[in-house]
């Protein structure tokens, strides 16, 4: 399918690995010049170049961290007029709810609900003059139904899926289209990360941990950063204009619910 957006500036927040970078290759596959981003700079310039020996793009990285006013400021000088914003950071740490104060709870909503607001009030003025623009936010399945152990993570990002309910509305008259996406588990340093933690936990290998949890998916198997990607590039092409402010859970079936 054409997607209709090869020319198209795209910035890709936290892509050096795993869902960013499975985004930024999906975006860059369909022609979009793409601007990718993350704290390392090491496995940044390795991503990008993967890219660039691909697809024939435009591709810049910039090393920042995006959760900083700085770091926003430098990623957005480099990236300019941007049409498609993804936005994305590392997920907060594990506990349970006894565990986090004040100070926790700020940290998580500056990573996964105030850096992509900020992102979004940025550049959303330069998508509504020129008529057109997609917004792709990186949330969790966690929105639809808690994850235990994630609490900052459930409680920033439902702030986050609230934001964009409503001003997804506001700036569609203009052509700009926001929505979310939620991952259920996907096969990324995260996962492993995860998994480490319930294997030390409970006295598993990584491994059995990890078939312990695919067999709680009705897809009997955790997500591709490929997959995800496919689904990004998607709500950001020319296809998807009347989709508006929605939450589109890739979970292989593990959230149990009709809706
Ligand atoms: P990942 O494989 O660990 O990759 C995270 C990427 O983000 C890396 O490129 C990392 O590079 C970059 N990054 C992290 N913090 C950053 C920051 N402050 N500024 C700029 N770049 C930053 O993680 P993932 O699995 O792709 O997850 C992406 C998001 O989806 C996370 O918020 C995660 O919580 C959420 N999620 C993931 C899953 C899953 O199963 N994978 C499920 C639900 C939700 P540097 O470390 O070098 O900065």
């Amino acid at each position: 399918m054409e997607l209709g957006i090869a020319g198209k500036r795209a910035l890709i927040c936290a892509s050096s690995k795993g869902l960013g970078l499975g985004c930024a290759r999906a975006l860059a596959e369909a022609g979009a010049n793409i601007v990718m981003n993350a704290r390392g700079e090491e496995a940044l310039a390795l991503a990008a170049e993967g890219i660039r020996s691909t697809c024939e793009v435009e591709v810049t990285a910039v090393a920042a961290d995006i959760t900083t006013e700085e770091g926003r400021a430098q990623v957005l000088q480099a990236a300019g007029d941007v049409d498609i914003l993804v936005t994305n950071a590392g997920g907060p740490p594990p506990g349970v709810w006894s565990d986090w104060d004040r100070e926790d709870f700020i940290a998580a909503l500056d990573a996964n609900m105030l850096t992509p607001i900020a992102l979004m009030k940025a550049l959303l003025p330069g998508m509504i003059d020129r008529g057109w623009g997609r917004v792709v936010n990186i949330t969790s399945q966690s929105v639809k139904a808690p994850i235990a152990a994630l609490g900052l993570s459930n409680s920033a990002r439902a702030g986050l899926t609230g934001y964009v309910a409503g001003t997804s509305r506001q700036v569609a008259p203009y052509g700009v289209v926001i929505n979310n996406m939620l991952p259920g588990i996907h096969a990324t340093d995260r996962a492993v990360a995860l998994d480490t933690g319930v294997a030390q936990q409970e006295e598993l290998t990584l491994e059995q941990a990890r078939a312990r949890r695919e067999q709680s998916i009705p897809a009997g198997r955790y997500g591709t950063p490929e997959e995800f990607g496919a689904m990004c590039a998607f709500l950001c092409s020319q296809h998807a204009g009347f989709i508006i402010g929605q939450n589109i859970l890739l979970d292989g079936g593990a959230t149990n619910a009709t809706l």
